[in-house]
């Protein structure tokens, strides 16, 4: 079994060119998942120099971690949407998600990108008599909005039992790192890409930003934040309008493949799609997500799911942002600073439609969308005390959790700074700095991915200190020295 996610099997192929001068570019996109490299993609004819910087490889973030549905059928969002927006702004969100679909499967098809894509009717079900009601109220919002929707009552999905369904079309699932290697085959000839190139600091000047790397700098006249979780951005109070949700993918071998994909509605979320490759026919299975402060033990959450019987092939991890009025932040914060974020698990649809919207934005030309996602909307005030208390919670959990106790683990101090020594099956020990460089939070070691989690606001890096994740923008390797992050 490995411990990392199947997709990583194939990776983007590019010559992994670091950044090693000092430029200058019309756009700097900072950040190569699917809404760096989808913003990239509708920038290409714009005859403007666009720069992306990726602080590791491309693809290799959140991205590289999802489980790749193509779907409308996302939950109870449109009701959510309905009650914390309006009945108004839950269809309009309908629309961009079904736009979203057409406009990757036109991608696709238009540039012949191998990326096994492939229709896969989305299933949403309850097996709890308490949220058939729910269920009920997304198929008459679903109705109202001319959306087929199939009923079906008391019977086995696969194996799993459902009480009621709701079944529709027009869905699809995808291979998320085949299709941005087809993106970044488009791309690379007509735009500056760099690998393991991390901004670490953003200084605005009158009319352009100066953005450094550790040893270079670039000078821009506009920037694009496609960094999933948009630190730079603090005078915006960012971690006060998200939560962090963490969730756990199992892959299993399946004699024959289902062409479903499928989410439910009750207390414990799960979700399941299938994959084939050459070899095998995969099962991918998400196991009920967590709130990174609380549940820190990912052995635990990863075991949690009792009903996986068959051998596991693979198995991961992965953070997500979560908006508190569940609709995603996408376009101009302040002048020429862009952002795309907070795509509440669905960011398959919501990424790609951010390369749309913010190329739109910045080419002048007109979105249907770019009002609902508008980043400078107000926070709800009625929201803003219990945000502030979890926020406050989670981040005082994290700053007094006590450093765990693990056989492999030894706990020393260098300079007046806890380190942590972790000794691996060949004997080999890797020591990191314990806290996280972004608010001094302690790290919780995740024994199944052998990564270093911070369990206030979700940054990761790897066994030898790398950070893999943000909000952190400084490696916790012992032979590395972090200031604080520089802000805007
Ligand atoms: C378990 C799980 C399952 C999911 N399944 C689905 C699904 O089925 N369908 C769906 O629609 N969505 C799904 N999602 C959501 C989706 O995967 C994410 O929302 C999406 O991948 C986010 O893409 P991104 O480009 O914004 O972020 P990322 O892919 O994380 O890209 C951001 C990049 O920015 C880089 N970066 C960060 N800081 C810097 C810096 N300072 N300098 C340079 N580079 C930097 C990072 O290294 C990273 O590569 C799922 C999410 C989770 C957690």
């Amino acid at each position: 079994m490995k411990n990392e996610s199947i997709w990583l099997e194939d990776k983007i192929k590019t010559n992994h060119n670091k950044l090693e001068k000092n430029l200058e570019t019309d756009i700097l996109i900072i950040g190569g998942g699917i809404t760096g490299i989808s913003c990239a993609y509708h920038l290409i004819d714009s005859n403007l120099k666009v720069t992306l910087v990726e602080a590791n490889e491309l693809g290799s973030g959140v991205t590289s971690k999802t489980t790749g549905k193509l779907t409308f059928l996302q939950e109870d969002i449109y009701s959510k949407i309905t009650n914390t927006s309006s009945e108004v702004n839950a269809k309009l969100y309908y629309q961009a998600q079904k736009h979203a679909i057409s406009l990757v499967k036109e991608i696709i098809s238009k540039n012949k990108i191998n990326c096994d894509l492939e229709p896969s009717p989305s299933y949403l079900f309850t097996n709890s008599n308490d949220k058939i009601p729910s269920l009920k109220k997304i198929k008459n919002l679903l109705e109202s909005y001319s959306e087929k929707v199939t009923i079906k009552k008391n019977f086995n999905l696969a194996d799993i039992p459902c009480k009621y369904a709701l079944a529709v079309s027009d869905c699809y699932v995808f291979h998320p790192l085949k299709y941005l290697n087809g993106l970044v085959n488009l791309i690379k000839n007509k735009i500056s890409i760099y690998e393991y190139t991390r901004i670490t600091c953003i200084k605005k000047q009158s009319n352009y930003f100066i953005c450094k790397t550790k040893n270079h700098s670039i000078k821009t006249k506009k920037i694009i934040l496609a960094l999933h979780y948009p630190y730079f951005l603090i005078p915006y109070l960012f971690p006060f309008k998200v939560n962090l949700e963490k969730s756990y993918i199992s892959v299993t071998t399946e004699k024959n493949k289902n062409n479903f994909n499928a989410i439910n509605l009750d207390e414990e979320t799960i979700s399941i799609r299938y994959h084939k490759n050459k070899n095998n026919n995969y099962k991918l299975y998400l196991h009920p997500s967590r709130n990174i402060c609380i549940h820190t033990n990912d052995l635990e959450n990863f075991q949690k799911n009792q009903s996986i019987s068959a051998e596991l092939k693979y198995r991961w991890s992965n953070i997500d942002i979560i908006t508190n009025d569940y609709l995603p932040y996408i376009g101009e914060i302040e002048d020429n600073l862009y952002l795309a974020t907070g795509y509440n698990t669905w960011g398959m649809t919501n990424g790609s439609l951010a390369g749309e919207i913010i190329s739109d934005l910045i080419l002048n030309r007109n979105n249907q969308y770019s009002d609902l996602f508008n980043p400078k909307r107000s926070l709800k005030l009625t929201k803003l005390p219990s945000i502030i208390g979890s926020s406050i919670k989670g981040y005082k959990e994290g700053i007094t959790k006590n450093f765990q106790t693990n056989k492999n683990i030894t706990y020393n101090e260098l300079d007046g700074r806890k380190i942590a020594t972790y000794q691996d099956e060949k004997g080999i020990k890797h020591s990191v700095y314990l806290k996280c460089p972004h608010l001094k939070c302690n790290l919780i070691f995740n024994e199944v991915e052998k990564t270093w989690d911070c369990p206030c606001h979700g940054s990761r890096f790897n066994i030898d200190g790398k950070c893999l994740e943000g909000p952190s923008n400084y490696d916790i390797s012992v032979d590395q020295t972090f200031d604080n992050v520089n802000h805007l």
